[in-house]
């Protein structure tokens, strides 16, 4: 088959494929994706799908792919790469010759063993994930979510907003803390509280009870609360144990370059499973939809030798908790100063400083400023430009 073979089916592989074609790629594009979905968006199986409001969350129509001559292969994983023959092998026995390979794996999510295969027990990573819960959130009246990053956040949101009494349990002091730090954190807090949500921090999860289902849940300060859902949103890790005994690079993800190149020849990375070096020279990977567009520009462009490569952007991200829009641009990191500039009892509008310079923007229901902010942010401007004199 040769060309570009790309594993993984979900918005990395469809960027990728996007921009090849449109950068005129004429050979062979190969899309080989374990679910039998067609690629599909994730944000919202925890908001609109999550809701019961939509069901078709596919990013392209199956035309898209006729169309512009991108195969796909759905239904079956990818369980090995020969780096040096330039070969996948497939979970069916099948293998795929690739000029260039390119994983888009993204991320399995975290599970808790010891609390056993008992109903009423979702983690929320795919489609599949996604109509089970929403099985399970449709009789039941009071759920336990634990982990409060984003997906335990919105998935309480879309739970309370259908009517289940929810208890939101996070180990941090607040909600979201390890993005958006504590005192931003703590007007997540405020905002879930509102909205009827029991949010216990401090305490963990220890085990989970019940003879069909599950009946109680029972939290590291001896609290035991009724409960007949547990959502579990403990994180994800990359999905690479398909590369065991390749020669693939993986150190929390698949380590590349600036541009999505990996250690094997011809073999690329990108999306959440990959980790890309940045401008300071330090590997990261980023868990948001919007990178994903600006990772698959840079890796098509270095991939195809095109002259420019795509400067980073400034990184963004959003998330919907009931009728808020939560947005970030830019970089915050424990440790910066940040100035909350409009706070009404709900929405809210906070700069993140770092030595005198403005590198971050979050607000909540505030997009305008949100948006205005990404040029400032971009030029390194001085915190003094966008902060108001008293
Ligand atoms: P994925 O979308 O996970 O796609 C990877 C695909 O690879 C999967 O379909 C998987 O089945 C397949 N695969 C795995 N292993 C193999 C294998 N061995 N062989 C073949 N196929 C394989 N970001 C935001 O910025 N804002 C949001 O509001 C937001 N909401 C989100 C809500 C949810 C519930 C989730 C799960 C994510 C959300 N994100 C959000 C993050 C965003 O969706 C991801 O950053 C994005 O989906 C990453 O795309 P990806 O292609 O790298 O990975």
């Amino acid at each position: 088959m040769s060309g570009v073979v790309i594993v993984g089916a979900g918005l990395a592989a469809v960027r990728t494929a996007e921009q090849l074609r449109r950068n005129d790629y004429a050979d062979a594009i190969t899309i080989v994706g374990a679910e039998a979905h067609l690629p599909y968006d994730r944000p919202p199986l925890s908001k609109q799908m999550l809701r019961g409001e939509v069901d078709d969350v596919a990013l392209k129509p199956a035309a898209f792919y006729e169309q512009h001559r991108i195969g796909l292969r759905l239904g079956v994983a990818a369980r090995g790469v020969d780096a040096a023959a330039h070969t996948v092998t497939l979970a069916d026995g099948e293998v795929l010759r690739y000029d260039q390979l390119v994983i888009a794996t993204g991320l399995v999510p975290r599970r808790i063993p010891s609390f056993g295969e008992l109903d009423g027990i979702c983690v929320l990573r795919s489609f599949d994930d996604c109509v089970a819960l929403r099985e399970q959130a449709a009789g039941a009246r009071r759920a336990v979510v634990i982990g409060a990053g984003f997906i335990g956040c919105e998935v309480s949101a879309s739970l309370r907003s259908s009517g289940v009494d929810v208890v939101l349990v996070e180990p941090q002091p607040t909600p979201l803390a390890s993005v958006l730090g504590e005192q931003l954190g703590a007007l997540v807090t405020r905002l879930h509280r509102d909205e009827g949500v029991d949010v216990r921090t401090g305490v963990t999860v220890t085990s989970v009870a019940g003879t069909d289902g599950v009946e109680s849940v029972t939290l590291s300060d001896g609290s035991v609360l009724a409960a007949d859902l547990v959502v579990v949103g403990i994180g994800s890790q990359p999905a690479c144990d398909w590369l065991a005994g390749s020669e693939i690079a993986v150190a929390d993800g698949i380590v590349c370059d600036e541009v999505g190149r990996t250690n094997a020849p011809d073999v690329w990375a990108l999306g959440d499973v990959a980790s890309w070096r940045d401008g300071t020279g330090s590997q990261a990977r980023v868990e948001h939809w919007s990178n994903v567009a600006e990772q698959a520009r840079s890796l098509v462009s270095a991939m195809l030798n095109l002259d420019a490569v795509p400067a980073a952007g400034v990184p963004y991200f959003w998330s919907d908790q009931y009728d808020l829009k939560i947005q970030c641009l830019g970089h915050p990191r424990a440790g910066d100063t940040v100035h909350l500039v409009e706070d009404d009892g709900r929405r809210f509008l906070a700069y993140c400083e770092r030595d005198g310079v403005l590198v971050a923007v979050v607000g909540a229901g505030i997009p305008e400023q949100v948006r205005t902010a990404r040029g400032k942010i971009a030029a390194g401007a001085p915190i003094s430009e966008v902060l108001q004199p008293a």
